[in-house]
């Protein structure tokens, strides 16, 4: 991250703005679920387009997919997360908070991070992550099932589905954007880490020896597309995890990790899952062409959606003499452009820039209305948020229809013709389209 932006002025923007509330605040809260205001339902669903636009629509070897959330709970017991989605926990002996053994900074032998006390702590045990719930009226007749802790079985389990039904063979792959669950028992650091949150997950299916140069392929896509979002270069590694911490099916797993204020943590993941999902679920493939019947192999890339806002708003931050400024990349910003009447008391003037308003909305460019205080003010509260154009209507534009559009990084003015304004505010963005 930049060096003026800090976790805890983000956070604030970020509540003051309208961009993230903690959930159920009046009730005090919920430990690490948030809910998305205004604002940041407008960022999400922007991210989750270009992400679609990028992986599903301008690929022919991709096609999407939105599964249930719930699904046959022997789903997750092929899939090994019944008997192994676990994290290790100790609890302390003193007020039984629970922590993760594996926590960096985490030590047995000091005093209880919640409490203070040193009665120590009960030896580790495995705690499953996935939350658990019932299907049925009665407890007699209920059925178990689980909230999915990711979107990738779900792909799965639909392959043949998919194969049937869509003219695709291997190699090929299937997208899906959806919400995820898991029991996380760590806390804090904002987004970073939610009980219920969004991933964005491919699975794409090709033949064993296709499998090293379809990772490398993945791995430079998920580098282009965090740059593609704003992210900064200099903020993101790969690191590839060791024998000790792959999975026992996968001969390579790499995370890319941001810099979240010197400490590097995974915000996507790229595994070679090897045939192992596919023969759990007892799928194979057979080739209309040649006859041939196998088991394709997977390589997975896998995006949290939290996980790309938190660096995207980090980055993105900056003060500037006397102003916060949200450099988005204006694809990803809430607000395309905001429309301001110079003054509120002169009806012509208002009329003209309501129509300019709503021209823009109708051109498909989400624009924002601002008719109070001083225009300086105006321009502050929208850079704040990350608009990237402002444009005023004034005396002038009733006798030219033209507007002064003002840039959000470089705040130089420009005067554009009403009839050239969504062109001209459609070219500026298709720029920044990566
Ligand atoms: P971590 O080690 O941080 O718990 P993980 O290795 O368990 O993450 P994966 O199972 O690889 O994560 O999940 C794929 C992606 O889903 C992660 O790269 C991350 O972007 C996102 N993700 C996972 N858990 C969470 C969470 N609790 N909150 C927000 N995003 C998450």
């Amino acid at each position: 991250m930049n060096s003026v932006a800090t976790l805890e002025k983000i956070t604030a923007l970020c509540k003051r703005r309208g961009f993230i509330y903690p959930s159920s605040e009046i009730y005090g809260g919920l430990a690490n679920v948030y809910d998305f205001g205004p604002l940041g339902v407008e960022l999400k669903n922007n991210i989750k387009r270009l992400w679609w636009q990028r992986f599903v629509h301008r690929r022919d070897d991709m096609v999407g997919l939105d599964a249930s959330i719930f699904m046959n709970s022997k789903v997750w017991e092929a899939s090994g997360h019944v008997a192994s989605f676990s994290d290790p926990l100790v609890e302390c002996k003193a007020c039984h908070a629970r922590f993760r053994s594996d926590d960096e900074g985490f030590d047995m032998d000091a005093n209880c991070p919640e409490c203070g006390e040193k009665q120590g702590f009960f030896d580790a045990k495995q705690f499953n992550l996935m939350f658990k719930t019932q299907i049925g009226a009665t407890q007699e007749n209920s059925s178990d099932v689980y909230l999915r802790p990711e979107t990738a079985q779900a792909i799965f389990v639909n392959f043949k589905n998919i194969l049937d039904t869509t003219r695709q063979s291997i190699p090929f792959g299937v997208a899906q954007i959806g919400k995820a669950f898991r029991n996380e028992i760590t806390t804090g650091y904002f987004i970073f880490r939610m009980l219920e949150f969004e991933q964005m997950e491919i699975e794409y299916f090709i033949r064993e020896i296709d499998w090293e140069k379809t990772f490398d392929h993945w791995q430079d896509e998920i580098m282009n597309w965090a740059l593609s979002v704003g992210m900064k270069k200099d903020n993101l590694k790969f690191r590839e995890h060791d024998d000790k911490e792959r999975s026992h099916y996968s001969k390579k797993t790499v995370d890319l990790e941001y810099n979240f204020d010197g400490n590097f943590k995974e915000i996507y993941g790229l595994a070679y899952r090897g045939d192992y999902d596919l023969k759990q679920h007892k799928l194979t493939f057979a080739d209309q062409q040649t006859g041939e019947s196998y088991t394709p192999h997977v390589i997975e890339p896998s995006f949290g959606l939290e996980r790309t806002i938190l660096p995207i708003l980090l980055d993105a931050y900056t003060e500037d003499e006397n102003r916060i400024v949200l450099k988005l990349n204006p694809n990803i910003a809430p607000y395309k452009a905001a429309v301001f009447p110079l003054v509120q008391n002169k009806e012509e003037i208002v009329k003209k820039a309501r129509e300019v308003h709503q021209m823009l909305i109708t051109a498909g460019i989400y624009s924002a209305w601002d008719h109070r205080g001083n225009i300086g003010k105006r321009y502050l509260a929208q850079d704040e948020i990350g608009t990237p154009y402002c444009i005023t209507i004034d005396y002038d534009s009733l006798e030219d229809n033209a507007v002064t559009i003002r840039d959000r990084d470089t705040t130089k003015q420009e005067r554009v013709a009403i009839d050239k304004l969504c062109e001209y505010i459609k070219s500026q963005i298709v720029k920044h389209e990566a």
